[in-house]
């Protein structure tokens, strides 16, 4: 049996719409938590450089991240790392249970999710198999483990473009392999990437196989043309996959509404269909996923989970009647 902690506010996840969350929670003087599974920074840790972040024409992403969670934390915010939420459950009294996957409760009034999402799989033979052995998802991971050599980034969008363009750092050739013949990435990133000469867009093409050497190592991906069901052998030894992000939303056992891709859809001031579950962040329903919008996202959560507290009679220590932790 674990322990029970009540605060005023759970912030679930701390990439940037949570660390923003924390900040304005903390500045409103509320009891806030962070709960956060691996270390705070979100996709800022899986990008190399930030440039369009206003005040910071180029910052790494680590930086960024670090300065965020210094000032979220100056503001009073506590942060929980490796802390596993598994289920966020509203109860009959109108508190919330976040659960833990040490069998912790952490109860509020209201709770902010900022959990991001997740990369998504292609699902191709070799995959799995291959995964942290060539397969990649994260090019500021495993970007160094591929100097000289020849890879292959799958996608279209804005992460395979600016990460295809980011490998040629390390890897002597980059193939962005795209399904379709045009990129849904922005104009500039893709500008950057016609421009590089280590890169070769694969048109029209799709992986249907990965596979290795006898050391478990990538060394061919099977490709196929969509439109000729050609079908050929390109050599190389990383695959890096950027098809997409599907939103962190399965924590939640009550039913929310959602979009077609599984988007948290929310009212203006980032509220769910759910009283007192507010949504910030990439796991959002919205137009665009930047950390830009991140952060706006969890400045009106916050402040919209401080109206909420005040309509509901308070935070948790009013609510609740305990105030810190009981066990
Ligand atoms: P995305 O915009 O959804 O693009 C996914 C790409 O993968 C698309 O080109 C899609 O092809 C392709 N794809 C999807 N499933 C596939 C499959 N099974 N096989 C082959 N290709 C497949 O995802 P994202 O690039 O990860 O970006 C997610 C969000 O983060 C976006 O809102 C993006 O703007 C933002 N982001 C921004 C930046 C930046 O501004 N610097 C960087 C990274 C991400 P189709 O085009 O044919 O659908």
């Amino acid at each position: 049996m674990g322990n029970t902690f009540t605060y005023d506010v759970v912030i679930i996840g701390a990439g940037p719409a949570g660390m923003c969350a924390a900040l304005y929670a903390g500045r409103s003087m509320l009891n806030a938590v962070v709960l956060e599974r691996g270390f705070p920074g979100g996709e800022l840790l899986n990008t190399e450089l930030v440039e369009d972040y206003p005040g910071f024409e180029r910052i790494l992403g680590h930086d960024l991240a670090a300065k965020f969670h210094e000032h979220a934390a100056k503001f009073g915010a506590e942060f929980r790392n490796g802390v596993h939420v598994t289920s966020v459950r509203k109860r009959e009294d109108g508190l919330f249970d976040s659960e833990t996957s040490e069998g912790d409760i952490y109860r509020s009034p209201a709770v902010i999710l900022t959990a991001g999402g997740t990369p998504v799989k292609l699902g191709i033979p070799g995959e799995l198999e291959y995964a942290g052995k060539g397969v990649s998802y994260c090019a500021i991971c495993d970007g160094a483990f591929f100097k000289k050599q020849t890879i292959a980034v799958i996608g279209g969008g804005d992460a395979a473009t600016e990460e295809a363009d980011f490998l040629t750092r390390y890897a002597d050739k980059v193939y962005l392999i795209h399904r379709r013949e045009s990129l849904r990435a922005s104009k500039i990133l893709q500008q950057r990437l016609f421009e590089n000469p280590k890169i070769e867009v694969i048109w029209n093409t799709v992986v249907d196989r990965i596979e290795g050497d006898e050391q478990g190592l990538v060394r061919t991906l099977g490709l196929r043309n969509v439109n000729t069901c050609e079908e050929r052998n390109l050599a190389a030894t990383g695959a890096f996959i950027f098809v997409g992000f599907r939103p962190n939303t399965g924590i939640i056992a009550d039913h929310v509404k959602h979009d077609a891709m599984g988007y948290l859809l929310t009212d203006a001031n980032m509220e769910t269909s759910i009283p007192g579950l507010f949504a910030a962040g990439d796991l959002r329903s919205q137009l665009t996923r930047q950390v830009t919008t991140a952060v706006g996202d969890a400045t009106t959560a916050a402040i919209a989970v401080e109206k909420y507290l005040k309509s509901h009679g308070g935070g948790a220590t009013e609510i609740i009647g305990t105030g810190g932790y009981s066990s």
